[in-house]
């Protein structure tokens, strides 16, 4: 390709060159012809003009007998023969249709018989001749100035030319005056040989005449202007020296030409190597190939060890050839840039490959050029991606977990089926949402410190007990656990996995009540009394707390068991614990301690409160009645009080001096209460 480049640019600097020069020499030719033409006629005028004149006065001198000759001549009579014989043969050409008249309106009184070469009636026929051949102006106006001018000019009559002069004459031998001169008028009918003569000493080759339609008058000369060929030959012949000007300038144009078409070759060179450098030596595999059908023309090094087919195989296959689906490669080319297609190679091996595609121009052929990526990796990549992205979402969908994908934020960015049965809320609303806002308000909080620990990289997951509200309102207890989730180094997403854990936690707390309350009554047992009493105790500590602690005792309960039976017995405690029940606080602390023996822990009551409390008690019991079998129970109850030290002395040294009032209030006669200070041992009242 690069030769065809190289004389594709040698052919279109030479052509410019030449067609420079041509341009040129035309033009130099067309200003020199046009000035050569009038340098031309004037010097045939004047040489004319000098010649006649030059001979004229020769005749005059020669010939005395003149004066005879011209009264003689007539118009009619101005044959070749005569004037031959006038003016002798060397001097005026027997083919010359030449007249000379002599015109002097004076002159027949003047020079009455010696000069008078025209009649009146031959200067009418002169004047005649004129219009005759349609001469431009009159030959009186004509002659009028030619006689002031005393030169000669062509006349041209019906496209032909007719060459006048006229000179001043002085007949006999200067001795006239000037007002005596006469005007020796030629008319010559340019001829052939005279004009040829003429050319040939004033370098014009090309002037010719061509023959006329009259036949005694009608010589004519023309300058054949009009034809370049002629023009050129003349402009190329010798002796003009503005030829070889022209000859210069377009050497040194032609020359400048050359160079700016080497120039213009050796960056085309260049340009075609850099394209030829960065094709060959690229590592990314390269095609040309023709739009039209897809043929391969050019394949680089990566693209020959790409498709490995073996010598210059690949360079006969088209685009169709390598593809290993049912599409038209070039098809696709057309409607996606880049496009993706399968390719085979020589050994049969499919790759999926990205093509880019582009057009270019290369040594005049418009060609397509591809960049073709082998993306078979990132194609099973991405497919890999895909199935994965279904599990996943199958899984997600499906699970009968509830997930929650969740931004930095706390926002819902997705939530699958699951969560969404659970709390009771549809996916759409959902995702409108921080998730904290669907948590118990009680623990909003301290859930939103924990997740800011996890945002802020603090810890790496949480795992938690939470209590989401539903739709309802209802309280949902679950199992949460939220890890960062990082895809492809973006910032990260958080997902949570919920567990419904309600059922769970509804049997762990029955559990736990089991564990911690008296199954007849519902109140606490004594280990959980004892339990309680010990964080109750920490806290009285860090916090200066008044505590006390009361011991309630139901007077004779074994009469009433023996009265009304066991299970009478049983009912009358649990409506004794459900009494006390309505006059003790939330923060107070009720257990069964044993039989029909109750402790209360009184939380941040001091002994005037408790023993307000206590007596409410005592009053409210002696007011029940517990129905039972038709019958009513009536019972009361005897209190014992202390206070507790919880800095100095444990819960149950506080119990035993709270027993020891109790022992007092039944020694006392039972139904009343008895309070003992730490301090002040024993009173019946504070
Ligand atoms: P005091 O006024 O001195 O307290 O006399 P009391 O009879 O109440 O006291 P005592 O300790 O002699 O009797 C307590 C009785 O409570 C004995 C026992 O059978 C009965 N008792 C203990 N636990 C239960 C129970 O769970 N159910 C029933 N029905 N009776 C119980
Ligand atoms: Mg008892
Ligand atoms: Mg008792």
């Amino acid at each position: 390709m690069l030769p065809f480049r190289r004389a594709v640019a040698v052919f279109f600097s030479i052509a410019l060159s030449f067609l420079l020069l041509m341009l040129v020499l035309l033009l130099g030719s067309r200003s020199m012809m046009q000035d050569e033409y009038r340098q031309s006629k004037q010097t045939l005028l004047q040489a004319a003009l000098n010649n006649e004149k030059r001979e004229l006065t020769r005749a005059l001198y020669d010939h005395s007998s003149w004066d005879d000759a011209f009264r003689q001549m007539q118009l009619s009579e101005l044959d070749p023969s005569w004037l031959e014989s006038t003016f002798g043969a060397d001097t005026i050409s027997t083919n010359d249709m030449s007249g000379i008249l002599i015109l002097a309106p004076d002159f027949t009184e003047r020079f009455n018989n010696s000069l008078q070469p025209l009649t009146a009636e031959q200067l009418l026929q002169v004047r005649d001749f004129v219009r005759q051949h349609q001469i431009s102006c009159t030959p009186d106006t004509r002659l009028s100035s030619l006689q002031q001018s005393a030169s000669s000019d062509f006349l041209t009559a019906a496209g032909q030319t007719i060459m006048l002069s006229a000179a001043p004459v002085v007949p006999n031998t200067f001795e006239a005056s000037c007002e005596h001169l006469s005007y020796l008028v030629f008319w010559r009918l340019l001829d052939n040989g005279y004009l040829a003569n003429m050319a040939s000493n004033y370098g014009f080759s090309q002037l010719r005449l061509s023959s006329g339609t009259e036949p005694d008058a009608t010589q004519s000369i023309q300058l054949n202007t009009s034809q370049p060929t002629r023009l050129l030959w003349s402009a190329l012949a010798p002796p003009y020296n503005n030829l070889y000007k022209a000859l210069g300038l377009s050497l040194v144009l032609t020359l400048i030409l050359a160079v700016l078409a080497l120039v213009f070759y050796r960056n085309i060179k260049r340009g075609h190597q850099d394209f030829y450098s960065l094709f060959e030596k690229n590592r990314a595999i390269q095609l040309l190939v023709n739009p039209l059908n897809g043929q391969i023309v050019m394949a680089n090094q990566a693209a020959i060890a790409f498709y490995a087919y073996p010598g210059k195989d690949l360079l006969r296959l088209t685009l169709d050839n390598l593809s290993a689906g049912g599409i038209s490669t070039l098809q696709l080319i057309g409607s996606a840039n880049p496009c993706e297609v399968t390719q085979k190679l020589w050994n049969g091996v499919t790759r999926r490959v990205e093509i880019n595609s582009g057009q270019i121009i290369l040594a005049g052929e418009p060609l397509l050029y591809l960049i073709i990526h082998d993306v078979t990796q990132t194609h099973q990549a991405a497919r890999e991606l895909e199935r994965s992205e279904a599990r996943f979402r199958a899984i997600f969908e499906d699970a009968s977990l509830g997930i929650l994908q969740l931004d930095r934020y706390g926002h819902i960015l997705d939530v699958n089926p699951a969560f969404c049965q659970m709390i009771g809320f549809p996916e759409e609303n959902l995702t409108r949402w921080q998730w904290i806002d669907l948590i118990h308000h009680k623990e909003r909080d301290a859930t939103r410190r924990t997740y800011q620990a996890l945002i802020d990289g603090v810890v790496d997951k949480l795992s938690h007990q939470q209590r989401f509200l539903n739709a309802g309102g209802e309280i949902i207890w679950t199992q949460m656990n939220i890890s960062p989730v990082r895809i492809n180094g973006e910032d990260s997403t958080y997902v949570a996995l919920v567990e419904n854990v309600n059922e769970r936690m509804y049997l762990q707390q029955k559990l736990q009540d089991m564990a911690a309350k008296d199954p007849l009554t519902g109140l606490y047992n004594r280990r959980s009394m004892e339990e309680q009493a010990a964080r109750e105790q920490s806290w009285s500590k860090r916090h200066g707390q008044s505590l006390c602690v009361m011991i309630a005792d139901i007077d004779h309960f074994k009469l009433i068991n023996d009265n009304y039976g066991h299970a009478s017995g049983d009912i009358v405690l649990k409506e004794f614990a459900a009494v006390c029940n309505t006059h003790l606080r939330e923060t107070d602390i009720f257990c069964r301690w044993g039989g029909e023996e109750f402790v209360i822990l009184l939380t941040q009551t001091d002994m005037q409160q408790a023993w307000v409390v206590a007596e409410r008690l005592r009053e409210a019991v002696e007011k029940m009645r517990v129905r039972c079998h038709e019958q009513h129970i009536r019972l009361t109850v005897s209190l014992g009080l202390s206070d507790w030290n919880a800095e100095r002395e444990d819960f149950i040294s506080a119990l035993e001096r709270a027993d020891t009032a109790l022992y007092d209030a039944k020694r006392g006669g039972r139904n009343r209460t008895v309070i003992v200070n730490s301090e002040a041992r024993h009173s019946a009242h504070p």
